[in-house]
């Protein structure tokens, strides 16, 4: 008979449930990913098991506070019997059933995580979107998705019903709000009638479990859709050795609820490991919340994208002691060396930096361990074969510059997304020979680390040499009067095209005399770089252009500077 909780893996004919360690040589490719696979009863309801006889750490799974006192902690077993509630409540009265899509546009709310494991346990495809999407972004979001249901908070309700006339594949409007709103279904009535009782649906392990949308850095966000497996066990490796979870962790990731990086931090890796996931609402990025946050709780492991630590090397860390905080890492963007060493300096504390994208979850890492050499991505992730390669296909040797790009011979690796949602073009061109290209360029080093150089839209070419921004930009911010910087190409007469940098100054430089200032700047980036990289135009700006996410758009620059040409 089926013991409660547990769930027969035909693959290999136990009644016994897998453990971190199965999934640990599954995503290594060590171990054939079992047929069906769900994240809920699979890893959450074990963790829940594991609580229940002592095996697991009295930790709670989520640990959420909104710094106005209101505090939220769940064990993994309410976390199960509230998502089973949930689960009811989009099946029941919102009609809704395996395969549907369901756009849900909350902040950090707890809502958030038990609508996320309420459609892993009922089939439900979930689409995250940031609550900063405008009504046209929606518009996009829910027509290009043709999504049956939207989960809303009260910031976007608003915006949802000026375009839901647009959208006749929505059928149902659910708010997440104290207060009710004409036309909406109510979460939090509805979920008090819920019921607990639930049972999970066996998923496939390539059946479809979520679509992200991507950043939209160069164009309109792509709509990336990732199997049960592909984030349900594909993150497990990410989790233990660039995350460095256990059980006893307490990670703060502080991306916004609409990206990717948010499942890698705050959902898949995080409790895979059996670790906190610890929330704070933050509205908007404020310094000082920040730091007292990470003063006042035991949080052992921090993911920030590198602007936040950006910010905050401004101030002066040495004056904080923080509490338990001991792995800090990043990613999203690249992170300039200069940041990290400060960060070093500041805290004693390194800054583990990983590169990934939305398509096909973490490339490279800084995992815990290995030396870390500032200003590179670190090595390539398993189960990934990353490489450079050139526009042919061919692998190219360390030390040259081309296209990062992972093998996809003879299997395609499971962890990748399966498709770009009805755009069979756009997915067939991320394929050249026996690769996946990412669109990035970049070196890898004889060591096999990798060195990121640019998106490959954004490379400069000027009189014939290949210039990076970044390596100009993490030249810039040496110099004390740089705060942040995009380097972008800008029109020239004779040399076709040239480096122009983008400069945010510190406060104390800003009254200084600007054509002083620039010869200083340019005379610095030749002395730290090869000389024909440094910025020949440079331009002093309040702030950049960034996407929500935060990552500078370049693009958006470089559009201006070649306007009316
Ligand atoms: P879109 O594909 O819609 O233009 P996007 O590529 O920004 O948007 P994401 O999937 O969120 O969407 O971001 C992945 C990209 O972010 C990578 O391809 C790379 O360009 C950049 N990136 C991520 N991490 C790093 C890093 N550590 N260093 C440099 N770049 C990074
Ligand atoms: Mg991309």
């Amino acid at each position: 008979t089926k013991p409660p909780g547990r769930r027969l893996h035909k693959d290999y004919q136990l009644w016994t449930p897998l453990t971190l360690a199965d999934f640990e040589a599954i995503n290594r490719c060590n171990r054939p990913l079992p047929k069906n696979f769900n994240f809920a009863a699979d890893v959450l309801d074990q963790w829940s098991q594991k609580e229940k006889t002592g095996e697991r750490p009295a930790n709670p799974a989520l640990w959420w506070v909104n710094g106005k006192g209101d505090e939220v902690k769940w064990s993994f077993r309410e976390l199960g019997s509230l998502s089973r509630k949930a689960a009811n409540m989009l099946t029941k009265p919102c009609g809704l059933q395996r395969g549907d899509r369901v756009a849900v546009i909350l902040p950090r709310i707890p809502e958030w995580w038990l609508v996320n494991v309420a459609c892993i346990r009922t089939g439900i495809i979930f689409m995250p979107g940031t609550i900063q999407l405008t009504a046209k972004d929606i518009l996009y979001r829910l027509r290009a998705s043709k999504a049956k249901c939207i989960v809303a908070s009260e910031e976007v309700a608003p915006a949802v019903e000026s375009i839901v006339l647009e959208c006749p594949d929505l059928k149902t409007k659910l708010l997440v709000s104290p207060q009710s709103r004409n036309g909406w279904l109510s979460f939090q009535e509805l979920f008090q009638f819920a019921s607990e009782e639930h049972s999970c649906v066996e998923t496939g392990s390539q059946e479809p479990m979520t679509i992200y949308f991507t950043s939209g850095t160069t164009g309109f966000p792509k709509m990336a859709q990732h199997s049960q497996s592909s984030l349900g066990i594909g993150f497990t490796l990410c989790g233990r050795y660039w995350l460095d979870l256990k059980s006893s962790d307490i990670i703060w990731n502080m991306s916004d609820t609409g990206w990717v990086k948010a499942a890698i931090g705050s959902v898949f890796s995080s409790w895979l490991c059996g670790a906190c996931v610890f929330v704070h609402r933050m509205a908007q990025f404020d310094t000082d919340t920040f730091l007292d946050t990470l003063t006042t709780y035991p949080i052992t492991t921090l993911c920030s994208p590198p602007t936040v630590y950006r910010m905050l090397v401004q101030k002066d860390l040495k004056r904080y002691k923080f509490k338990s905080l001991r792995h800090c890492l990043t990613g999203g963007e690249p992170l300039n060396p200069e940041v990290l060493e400060q960060w070093r300096a500041q805290t004693g504390l390194e800054l583990y930096e990983g590169y990934g994208q939305t398509e096909v979850g973490m490339i490279c890492a800084n995992q815990k361990g290995q030396e870390i050499k500032p200003g590179s991505m670190g090595k390539g992730m398993l189960p990934y074969d990353v490489q450079i390669i050139d526009e042919n296909g061919n692998v190219l040797p360390p030390g040259k510059e081309g296209e990062i790009a992972l093998r996809l011979k003879p299997t395609r690796p499971f962890c990748f997304f399966s498709k770009y949602v009805d755009n069979p073009q756009k997915t067939a061109a991320t394929i050249r020979g026996d690769f996946y290209v990412t669109g990035d360029r970049g070196v890898m080093d004889s060591d096999g680390y990798f060195w990121f150089v640019g998106r490959a839209d954004d490379v400069i070419i000027s009189s014939g040499y290949r210039i990076g921004p970044f390596e100009v930009e993490s030249a810039l911010i040496e110099h004390p009067a740089v705060v942040e910087s995009a380097v972008v190409s800008s029109p020239d007469q004779i040399r076709g095209e040239v480096v122009k940098a983008f400069v945010v100054l510190a406060a104390p430089f800003k009254s200084y005399n600007p054509e002083k200032l620039t010869l200083e700047l340019q005379d610095h980036v030749k002395k730290s770089t090869a000389p024909y990289k440094y910025p020949r135009k440079v331009e002093f700006v309040q702030e950049l252009p960034k996407t929500i996410t935060g990552k500078i758009k370049r693009n958006v620059l470089r559009d201006q500077e070649w306007r009316g040409r």
